[in-house]
C-alpha cells in the first residue's frame, strides 16, 4: 500500500532528524582509507630505496677501497720484479741483449710492462727493450703510460731502469672480472681527465648520475716523462685516483609498474567511493521512506475508530492496534502472541465461540461481517461487529486473517431503547384504545342500560299500581333495576379509569414529534419499500399539546398511508408536510373571524387508491375499517385526540390522486369554554 507523502505545511516529522555528520562522511572514509594507505606504502618504499642506496654506497666504498689496494699491491709486485731485474743486470753490460735475454724482463712483458729503458746516469738511454722502432707489445696503444723505476748497483751506479706500462693493462689485469662487470673502473688524474678505464666507452659519474666512488690512488707509479724522473723510484703519483662508477645502479625511484598499481588503484577507490556514496544515499532514503511510511501506518492504525487483529492460521494473535486494545482494556503486549480462548471471550459462552473462531479460520466466516460478544477487562460487556480478511504476505501467500472491529454497543442501546420505546408507545395506544373502546361501549351502553333502569322503574310502579305485590316478582325487578345500574356504574367506572389520562399540554416541536415518529417507522417503512418525503416548513413556533398523543396520531397517519399504498406494486410515496396556516385554512368552522396565522397545520399524503368517496366522518366512526385485519379504531382515536386538543381532523382526496389525511392544532389551545388563553 503506497501512502501519500505528509502535507507541505506539515511541521517536520520527529523522523526525519538530520543525518549526523558522520554518516553523511561515511562514504568518504574508503577513500581517505585508501590515501593513506597509499602515502603510507610510498613512505615506506622511499625509506626503502634510501637504505638501498646507502648499502650500495657502502659496497662501493668497501669495493673502491680494495681494488685500490689490490692494484696498488700489483704494482708494488711489478716494482719488486724490476727492481730484482735491475739487481740482476748489475753486473752485465747496459746492451739490449743482456737486457732482453733476462727470464724477468720477459716476464713482466707478458704481463703488462709495455718497455724497459736502461738509462745512465745522464740519463741517456743504453738500452731498450723491446726495441721501439721494431711492433709495439700488446697494450702499448691503450692510451697514456706510466712509468716505474730502479736503480742499477749501488747508489745508481750502473744507471737505472725505466719500465713503462699502461695504466689501462694494469686495471684489466688487477682488476677481477665480477668487480669488473659490476663496476666502471677508472683512473682519473687531478684535472679529472682519465688517464686509464677498464672499458673503452666509460660512463662518466658526473653524466650519468650513477653512483660512484673515487679513492686517491697512492701508488708506486709515475706519469712524468722520463726526464722528469725523481731521485726515488717509490715516489706517489698523489693526484691520481680510482674512480669506481657502479653500471647498473638499482632504480632510485619506485618500480613503474608500482606507479601505475598506485597510479590506477587512486581512481579506481575515488569511483567506488563514489559508488558506495550513491548506494548510501540511496539506501538512506529508501530508509527515510520507509520510516516515514511505518510512521504513517501507524498513525493511521492508531487513529482509526476500527479495531484492528492479525491472526496466523491457528489464531493466535500477530497485531493489534491501539482501538483494539482500548476495546478490550489488554495491552498490545498481553495480548500478541496469545493463542485461543482469548481472555476476551465471554466465559459463559467459550464453546459457542470457540466453535465460531474454528469456523473463522476455515475460511468460513460471513462476508458481511458477524456480531459477537466480548468482555472489557473491567468486567464491562461489549458488542462488536467482526469482518474477517484474509491477511496476505508481501509474495501474496496467505499467511492468517486480519479483522476489523466495530464497537457497536452503543448502536446496540440505542436500537434497544428504541425498541423498548416503540413497545412503550404500542402499549400507550393499545391503552388509549380500550379507553376509547370503552368510552364507546360505555356510551352505546349507556342508553340501553339507561333504558333498561327506566323500563324496570316503569314496570314496578305499574305493577304497584296493579297491586301485584308478589313479592319475588318485585324482588327479582328490582335486583334487575340494581344489577342494570350496577352494569351501568361499572361500564361508567372502567371508561374513566380507562380514559382518566387527560392531555399534558407541553411547549413542544410539531417537526420534532413528526420527525421522532418517523424515525419508528423507518424500519417499516424500508420494508415496504416506501418513500418517504418530508417538507417541513423550518421556524414553526412551539406548540402547546400533549407530544405523545400527537406523535401517536403521526404514526396512524403515516401508518394507514403506508397500508393503503400496499395496493400498488411499486412507487410507493408518502409525503408529510407541516406548516403554518391561518384559522381559514385550519378547517375550523368558528364563527370567530380570522386573526393571523395561529394554527399548525399536519398534511400526511400518499398516492395509494384514495378515498374511494368516503368522507372523513365516515371514516373516522368507531369499528369502521375496509381491512380484513382492522379494527376501525385509529381514525377514531386520532379524531379524539386532536378534538382533546381543539384542532381539527380532515381526510380528503390527495390533487395527484390518493389521500390526503390533515390535522390542525392551535397554537394556543383554548380551554373547555374556547375562550380562556391556558397561559395568560
Ligand atoms: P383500521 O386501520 O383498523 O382499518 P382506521 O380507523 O385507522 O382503522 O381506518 C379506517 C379506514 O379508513 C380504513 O380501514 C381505510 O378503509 C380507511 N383509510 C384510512 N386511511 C386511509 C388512506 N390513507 N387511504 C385510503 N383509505 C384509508
Amino acid at each position: 500500500m503506497s501512502l501519500p507523502p505528509p502535507p507541505l505545511n506539515q511541521a517536520p516529522s520527529p523522523l526525519r532528524r538530520p543525518e549526523a555528520w558522520w554518516r553523511r562522511a561515511l562514504w568518504s572514509l574508503p577513500l581517505v582509507l585508501s590515501l593513506i594507505f597509499v602515502a603510507g606504502v610510498l613512505a615506506w618504499a622511499r625509506s626503502n630505496e634510501i637504505e638501498e642506496r646507502e648499502l650500495q654506497r657502502q659496497t662501493l666504498i668497501s669495493d673502491a677501497l680494495s681494488t685500490e689496494a689490490q692494484l696498488r699491491a700489483k704494482l708494488k709486485e711489478e716494482s719488486e720484479h724490476l727492481r730484482d731485474l735491475a739487481e740482476a743486470l748489475q753486473n752485465e753490460p747496459a746492451t739490449v741483449e743482456s737486457l732482453a735475454r733476462h727470464p724477468e724482463m720477459n716476464a713482466g712483458l707478458r704481463r703488462l710492462w709495455l718497455s724497459v729503458t736502461w738509462l745512465d746516469k745522464h740519463n741517456r738511454v743504453l738500452a731498450q727493450v723491446p726495441d721501439p722502432h721494431e711492433a709495439k707489445v700488446e697494450g702499448d696503444d691503450e692510451g697514456l703510460s706510466l712509468h716505474l723505476s730502479a736503480p742499477v748497483g749501488a747508489h745508481a751506479a750502473g744507471g737505472t731502469l725505466v719500465l713503462r706500462y699502461a695504466p689501462a693493462l694494469l686495471l684489466k689485469r688487477g682488476v677481477p672480472w665480477w668487480l669488473a662487470r659490476k663496476y666502471d673502473v677508472q683512473m682519473v688524474d687531478s684535472a679529472d681527465q682519465v688517464i686509464a678505464s677498464i672499458t673503452e666507452t666509460p660512463i662518466r659519474a658526473a653524466q650519468g648520475e650513477q653512483p660512484s666512488y673515487r679513492v686517491n690512488f697512492v701508488g708506486p707509479f709515475r706519469t712524468s716523462p722520463l726526464t722528469e724522473l725523481p731521485d726515488t723510484a717509490e715516489a706517489a703519483l698523489s693526484d691520481a685516483a680510482l674512480e669506481l662508477t657502479l653500471r647498473d645502479p638499482q632504480p632510485t625511484t619506485i618500480k613503474p609498474l608500482a606507479m601505475i598499481l598506485i597510479a590506477g588503484f587512486l581512481p579506481l577507490i575515488a569511483v567506488a567511493s563514489w559508488l558506495l556514496r550513491r548506494q548510501l544515499r540511496q539506501t538512506s532514503r529508501a530508509e527515510t521512506a520507509w520510516r516515514e511510511q511505518a510512521a504513517w501506518r501507524q498513525a493511521m492504525e492508531d487513529s482509526a475508530l476500527v479495531g484492528l487483529r492479525a491472526r496466523d492460521g491457528q489464531g493466535r494473535l500477530l497485531y493489534v492496534n491501539r482501538t483494539f486494545c482500548e476495546m478490550v482494556g489488554l495491552s498490545a503486549e498481553e495480548l500478541v502472541g496469545l493463542a485461543p480462548p482469548m481472555p476476551y471471550w465471554p466465559p459463559e459462552a467459550i464453546d459457542e465461540v470457540m466453535q465460531r473462531n474454528r469456523r473463522n479460520l476455515a475460511g468460513h466466516a460471513p462476508r458481511e461481517g458477524y456480531e459477537a460478544r466480548w468482555h472489557h477487562r473491567d468486567g464491562r460487556v461489549l458488542d462488536v461487529m467482526v469482518f474477517e480478511s484474509p491477511l496476505v504476505d508481501a509474495r501474496g501467500v496467505q499467511i492468517g486473517w486480519m479483522g476489523s472491529i466495530i464497537d457497536i454497543s452503543a448502536h446496540k442501546r440505542l436500537e434497544e431503547r428504541e425498541r423498548r420505546r416503540i413497545d412503550t408507545l404500542a402499549h400507550h395506544a393499545r391503552l388509549t384504545m380500550l379507553g376509547e373502546v370503552a368510552s364507546t361501549l360505555a356510551h352505546e351502553l349507556n342508553q340501553p342500560l339507561t333504558a333498561i333502569a327506566s323500563y324496570n322503574a316503569g314496570i314496578i310502579n305499574s305493577l304497584a299500581k296493579l297491586g301485584v305485590d308478589d313479592a319475588v316478582v318485585l324482588g327479582a325487578l328490582q335486583r334487575l333495576g340494581a344489577q342494570a345500574a350496577q352494569a351501568g356504574r361499572v361500564v361508567q367506572r372502567i371508561r374513566e379509569f380507562l380514559t382518566r389520562r387527560e392531555p399534558q399540554h407541553e411547549a413542544c416541536s410539531l417537526n420534532q414529534i413528526i420527525s421522532d415518529a418517523l424515525a419508528l417507522l423507518r424500519k417499516e417503512q424500508q420494508r415496504a419499500q416506501i418513500e418517504l418525503r418530508l417538507d417541513l416548513a423550518p421556524h414553526l413556533p412551539p406548540l402547546l399539546a400533549d407530544a405523545v398523543l400527537v406523535e401517536q396520531v403521526v404514526i396512524n397517519l403515516v401508518r394507514n398511508a403506508g397500508d393503503s399504498l400496499q395496493a400498488r406494486a411499486h412507487d410507493r410515496r408518502i409525503q408529510v408536510r407541516s406548516r403554518l396556516v391561518s384559522r381559514a385554512e385550519s378547517g375550523l368552522a368558528d364563527s370567530a373571524p380570522a386573526s393571523g396565522p395561529d394554527f399548525l397545520r399536519v398534511d400526511v399524503i400518499d398516492n395509494g387508491p384514495g378515498l374511494q368517496g368516503l368522507k372523513a366522518e365516515a371514516l373516522c366512526a368507531p369499528f369502521f375499517s375496509t381491512k380484513g385485519d382492522g379494527m376501525g379504531m385509529g381514525l377514531a382515536i386520532c379524531r379524539s385526540i386532536i378534538e382533546a386538543h381543539h384542532g381539527v381532523l380532515d381526510a380528503q382526496e390527495a390533487p395527484e390522486g390518493g389521500a390526503m389525511f390533515s390535522f390542525t392544532l392551535p397554537l394556543r389551545p383554548l380551554l373547555a369554554s374556547g375562550s380562556q388563553d391556558p397561559n395568560p
